[in-house]
């Protein structure tokens, strides 16, 4: 699932290629249409699909940013301005093409659910796989409350801090702490991959009860989940399973993992294990681990 140096790798992409443009129109999957007409979940949400569709033709990308893992979108039409609210769920895609058969991964090409004409002619196109990315039209932020719990920008000052107080509420402090840095309310943007690769760097055993890491550990825990972002960020993400930036882009974080996904400590040679925790396979080395 993309993390926070993927979407970041997504929105830099995009950022030059949209900002500016004006939507001439969209065209949702059929998927998107059966699904809603049988009453399921689909990736539009809060609109009904041919709504969504009517509401966004004519409108400019003015601005395109990112907020933890989601990718906002700031339309104007009119003099008034609106926001797309994109999250890639685990395997959602942009790319941005003259002609849809400029796509040549077929996994991709079969699974398009938002065609976005803009004037100029280019499609800005959402694929999405297994369908949980989220495709949002709001006018205001507050129309959707989860996005004003978001915890702040790991990068922004007050983040640590921030961090810390809500590590030490009674809903966290008994928790496993990667369960407890992988909450989007406590840090933004930190998922499996990089929580692991942190706890492993912080010789932090995935499963440690919150509370029973000291203040300033903690705060070096922090730390560390920034470097590794950055690093990653640097290298234009990791590219695992289906996540690609845009047009097929791949980064090589992937390279540089430590603990994420290997079968033996690279410190000690130890055979590593995996437990579940909050539902995500968490990999750990159990003699680096504590
Ligand atoms: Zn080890």
């Amino acid at each position: 699932m993309p993390e926070l140096p993927e979407v970041e790798g997504v929105v830099r992409d995009l950022r030059p290629i949209v900002e500016g443009k004006t939507i001439a129109q969209v065209a949702l999957s059929e998927t998107v249409f059966t699904s809603h007409d049988a009453g399921k979940q689909t990736i539009v949400k809060n609109n009904e699909p041919h709504q969504f569709e009517r509401l966004i033709q004519q409108m400019t990308i003015i601005e395109l940013k990112r907020r933890s893992k989601y990718i906002f979108f700031q339309l104007e039409k009119d003099g008034e301005t609106f926001h797309l609210i994109n999250h890639l769920g685990m395997t959602g895609a942009w790319f941005v093409v003259n002609d849809i058969t400029e796509i040549t991964e077929d996994k991709f090409r079969k699974h398009i659910h938002a065609v976005f004409t803009l004037t100029t002619g280019e499609l800005l196109v959402f694929s999405d796989i297994r369908r949980f990315g989220e495709l949002r039209f709001i006018k205001e932020i507050e129309e959707h409350p989860p996005l004003l719990k978001m915890a702040p920008e790991p990068f922004d000052e007050d983040a640590c801090d921030f961090f810390i107080t809500q590590s030490e509420k009674p809903k966290y402090r008994n928790k496993p702490i990667k369960e407890v840095i992988m909450d989007g309310q406590v840090i933004s943007g930190c998922g499996n991959i990089y929580a692991t690769e942190s706890l492993f760097k912080m010789n932090i055993h995935p499963g440690r009860k919150t509370n029973r890491i000291s203040r300033e550990r903690k705060q070096q825990l922090f730390q560390v989940i920034c470097d590794v972002l950055q690093e990653s960020i640097n290298s234009g993400g990791s590219t695992i399973s289906d996540y690609r930036s845009i047009n097929g882009g791949a980064g090589t974080m992937q390279h540089r993992l430590k603990m994420y996904g290997k079968k033996q400590c690279l410190t000690c040679d130890t055979t590593t294990k995996s437990i579940v925790i909050a539902g995500r396979t968490s990999t750990y080395c159990p003699k680096c681990q504590r």
